[in-house]
């Protein structure tokens, strides 16, 4: 139910943990955390924010670049299986999803076949192991890898996606659920709403439906799903801390 991510230089996990906290009002779950720092590592928990910190409090949780989620459970229980990120099969893809893959059954039974693993009950397993198979069938790149598999789900999202094989990188895309990009100096933020980026940055991007963004190196890629490039309307939000 709410998203938080961060590239740039400073720590990642403060941000996305108060980031995440300043989303609690929209309800919630579980919640979980993915930082990419020459591995990624996941970190999830049901329950509050709070138990996600308890949790994490003796990992290695130096990383510039992360994500973050607070889940409703829409499909699957709440547990810490099912709470996001949730990897792909090779462990090398990571996933973080607001809202509702509608045709995820015939999808995990095509990946399945394919053998694709499944840990949890989610649909959101389900989208993350389209874009590995995807990205293995026609050897591209992840973000392009990303853009077919927006042409095969049907429902409503707004994920975002890290991997270890693209280790300077955050890539995000919605449909009909909300994320925002806040735009710092050499740094990015995303989030479903602006509420977590307000303290850091007034210039943010709405990312409209059927857009990909892609972060990296200190800039921003927003293309639609036919792969066209799009000019991001930055808007200066009044800063109200
Ligand atoms: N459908 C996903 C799930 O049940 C995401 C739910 C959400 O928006 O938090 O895990």
């Amino acid at each position: 139910c709410g998203i938080v991510a961060y590239i740039g230089h400073r720590e990642a996990c403060p941000i996305i943990l108060k980031g995440l906290r300043r989303l609690e009002y929209r309800g919630y779950d579980s919640a979980g955390i993915a930082l990419l720092n020459g591995q990624l590592n996941v970190y999830k928990k049901k329950g509050k924010v709070a138990d996600l910190e308890a949790f994490i409090a003796d990992k290695d949780i130096h990383a510039h670049i992360g994500m973050g989620h607070t889940r409703w459970a829409t499909h699957g229980e709440p547990n810490d299986v099912n709470a996001h990120p949730h990897y792909s099969t090779s462990e090398r893809i990571a996933i973080i999803h607001n809202g509702i893959i509608e045709n995820y059954a015939a999808l995990k039974t095509h990946l399945q076949q394919q053998g694709h693993e499944f840990h949890s009950d989610t649909d959101t397993e389900v989208f993350v192991n389209l874009i590995e198979e995807i990205q293995k069938q026609n050897k591209c790149s992840l973000e392009e890898a990303v853009r077919l598999a927006l042409h095969e789900v049907i429902g409503a999202y707004a994920i975002v996606v890290l991997s270890n094989d693209a280790p300077n990188q955050l890539i995000a895309a919605r449909k009909g659920s909300p994320l925002v990009i806040g735009i710092g100096e050499g740094e990015f933020f995303l989030a479903s709403d602006a509420t977590p980026i307000i303290e850091y940055t007034n210039e943010v991007v709405y990312v409209n439906d059927y857009e990909i963004a892609v972060i990296r190196d200190g800039k921003l890629d927003l293309r639609s799903k036919e792969d066209v490039v799009q000019t991001p309307y930055i808007q200066k939000l009044e800063m109200e801390l």
